[in-house]
């Protein structure tokens, strides 16, 4: 049997080491909320990535390509990206803003909706290097700006949403107290009762800002996401069938989970509980 090589570092640490941001330690036992409970546990479930210090434009490009679709289809798209339009003297944000739109989508055909995202990356290119002048100057302000400002202009682009905004300055700035909130995490604390049940993106991100500790915000982003495709599922949580098999069973309220019946909603949707 092969090995497959494992790229993730053997201990938890969230905060890259060139962008800023902690090692943290992970005692479900000493968290002060739920939801830093629900973090330390998912600490003890999985490795970890070190955040921070990748290139602010890439991190972008990345985050448009994953959009609606998993890293197993986008990663391949990325890399053919990279090969065609990265090279060692070229600026990314120029190479991309004069794209040619067709071959651009055909050289991301993996990643899904190729039109839409090729489209999105060369007006995102074309900002950066009309605001900026280059990916690199780009860079160095997702990874020094101010955080707040940062994001607002980010938000402001076309295409650009808060959960790609909040991965840059995450993966970029290697920002703590940023928690991105994607689909997983949006359905996720919901369901467990962290968040109201009617709560929208920015609802949960400020929940889960509040009461998680910066420097573990960014390792509850990926676990978490990791968690739901494992075990949270939208349309089958485990515990559906077997109330043990969650290994976050005990922090959960299943808001919108019925295992009596087999039915799953959506939290917004579940009835309120007395
Ligand atoms: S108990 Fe069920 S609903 Fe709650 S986190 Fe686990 S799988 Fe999800």
């Amino acid at each position: 049997m092969s090995e497959e090589p494992d790229p993730e570092p053997a201990v938890n640490i969230s905060g890259g080491p060139d962008g800023g941001g902690a090692a943290a330690e992970f005692d479900p036992a000493a968290a002060d909320t739920r939801a830093e409970a629900v973090v330390d546990r998912l600490g003890e479930l999985y490795w970890t990535k070190t955040y921070g210090g990748r290139d602010g434009f890439e991190c972008l490009v990345r985050t448009i390509l994953s959009q609606n679709t998993s890293d197993v289809a986008s990663q391949p798209a990325h890399d053919a990206l990279i090969e065609r339009y990265g090279g060692a003297d070229a600026d990314l944000a120029d190479a991309l803003a004069d794209a040619e739109r067709s071959v651009l989508a055909e050289t991301i055909s993996s990643a899904g909706l190729y039109n839409r995202k090729s489209k999105t990356l060369i007006e995102v290119a074309e900002w950066v290097v009309a605001e900026f002048g280059s990916a690199a100057a780009f860079d160095a302000f997702a990874r020094d700006g101010d955080p707040e400002e940062v994001r607002e202009t980010l938000l402001s682009v076309r295409g650009v949403g808060p959960k790609t905004a909040d991965c840059v300055l995450l993966f970029a700035g290697g920002r703590a107290g940023v928690f991105p909130v994607d689909t997983h995490v949006h359905r996720i604390y919901r369901r467990m009762g962290v968040a109201p049940a009617d709560a929208d993106h920015e609802g949960v991100r400020e929940v889960l800002e509040a009461d998680v500790p910066a420097a573990k915000c960014g390792f509850g982003h990926t676990a978490t996401i990791q968690f739901g495709r494992e075990y949270c599922t939208a349309r089958k949580p485990a515990c559906l069938d077997d109330p043990e098999a969650c290994p976050l069973a005990d922090l959960c309220e299943q808001v919108g989970v019925y295992p009596e019946t087999g039915e799953v909603v959506d939290p917004a949707a579940a009835p309120e509980a007395d």
